[in-house]
């Protein structure tokens, strides 16, 4: 007994609205062993019954009834939010065309005609259960859709082969700054478009992204924007079997990442205390600038440059007035020498200046006037000179090897320092004569 009541309750309910008891009777007959049978035998009676819930889960409804009839209580029905979606077939004698059409027009979902068959009666209440049943899992997909897509961090979009959006999530409205036109539009060439002027480079940004439509393969890569944001893309194809049906595009905001990792590039590439570039970035300098060197047939220099004396201001003045030293000298090396000019902290009190497409005069002439500048600066009290070696890439020795112009300025400075200081020499090649 308490089986079948749990039993009972379980099962969907149907409302039957019919003002003759035996129209009643007959439908519940047929029905009732599989679904839970309410009645109501007036109009106004049934729009009580739907004025709260519990509801039912399907309503049989008769036409012709005294004083509201079946299409007025229909038309209530769906007027209610909460009601709206409970199927509504209509039972009635009233069978011309013109009824059924109005009694669909009203949102019911189908039209069964007085006399009735109960096994047309089961058969047609048991489709649009199950209609019911697949429209509703549709909606719970579609809603778990929709939780999953404003779940991630990311912004994302499904567009269809046609260019027309699927679902998009606001985490993409958001990021793109979508405006409600485009919103409603659905069209991905309108997104694209506007997409494509928040970017730092919009010609390349537009070949890629009509690779990508084109494209049956994942993909990604990264776009810069205008205002610095930087998004990694992952995009993907869409299929069903071997059909394809559209691309999904997966926007990730990687701006902290890039700023955090060009941060730490710099750093790795600088001397802290100075702020010029450090004895790795030399290297990687004089490499970079030398094949640039002899791709264009260019001279290259570099200049080595060392503090003279230096350990005795450490000595005598302490080591933090030693490091002002260095960092006095070093900003009148950024000051002095050109933009495409590369300073370089070498190590202690030695610095390092590779100067691309210089030629002999002008480098001799940019290391004396420094020579100069540092000779004539007041350095926190302390008169400073230097001593500055150079070595140049001459088209005669294209293929040297980077450490060689090293190599070469250094020996130039020991010369510079074994003639007495505060002045430039010139590497000269043995056994050859070279202006000094
Ligand atoms: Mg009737």
């Amino acid at each position: 007994m308490a089986e079948n009541i749990l039993q009972k309750a379980q099962q969907p309910s149907i409302l039957i609205v019919d003002d003759e008891p035996q129209n009643i009777h007959l439908l519940g007959q047929c029905l009732k062993d599989k679904y839970q049978i309410l009645i109501a035998t007036s109009g106004q009676q049934a729009i009580e019954k739907m004025s709260s819930p519990p509801y039912p889960d399907m309503i049989l409804l008769d036409i012709v009834m005294p004083e509201i009839n079946g299409f007025d209580v229909c038309r209530k029905i769906k007027n209610s939010a909460e009601t709206k979606d409970i199927p509504i077939i209509f039972v009635s004698a009233k069978n011309s065309d013109t009824d059924e059409a109005k009694g669909l027009e009203l949102g019911a979902v189908d039209f069964i005609s007085k006399p009735f068959s109960p096994t047309i009666v089961q058969a047609r209440v048991k489709t649009h259960f199950s209609l019911q049943n697949q429209k509703q899992i549709i909606q719970q997909s579609e809603a778990l859709l929709k939780i999953t897509l404003e779940s991630t961090k990311d912004g994302m979009i499904v567009f269809d082969k046609n260019g027309t959006v699927l679902e998009l999530n606001q985490n993409f409205v958001t990021m793109w700054q979508l405006p409600e036109d485009i919103l409603l539009d659905k069209k991905v060439d309108k997104i694209i478009e506007h997409g494509l002027k928040q970017l730092a480079d919009p010609e390349t940004a537009l070949v890629k992204i009509q690779e990508l439509l084109s494209s049956d393969t994942i993909e990604t890569d990264i776009l810069t924007f205008k205002d610095e944001r930087v998004f990694s893309r992952y995009s993907a194809p869409l299929f069903q079997g071997k059909i394809k049906l559209g691309r999904v595009a997966c926007y990730t905001d990687i701006t902290e990442q890039k700023t955090l990792e060009s941060q730490l590039r710099k750093l790795s590439i600088t001397d802290p205390l100075t702020g010029l570039y450090n004895r790795r970035k030399l290297h990687e300098i004089i490499d970079d600038e030398l094949q640039r060197a002899q791709r264009y047939q260019q001279e290259i220099s570099l200049l080595m440059i060392d503090i003279d004396h230096f350990k005795h201001f450490n000595d005598q003045y302490g080591h933090e007035r030693g490091d002002h030293i260095l960092q006095n000298v070093a900003a009148a090396m950024k000051k002095h020498f050109r933009n495409v000019d590369w300073c370089c902290r070498f190590g202690g009190e030695e610095f390092c200046v590779i100067l691309p497409d210089s030629d002999l005069p002008g480098t001799v002439d940019a290391a004396e006037r420094f020579r100069q500048l540092i000779d004539d600066m007041d350095c926190d009290g302390l008169h400073v000179t230097i001593s500055i070696g150079a070595a140049m890439l001459s088209n005669l020795n294209k293929s040297a090897a980077p450490e060689e112009l090293i190599t070469q300025a250094d020996k130039a400075l020991y010369k510079a320092k074994a003639a007495g200081r505060n002045q430039v020499q010139l590497y000269s090649i043995p056994n050859q004569q070279v202006a000094e």
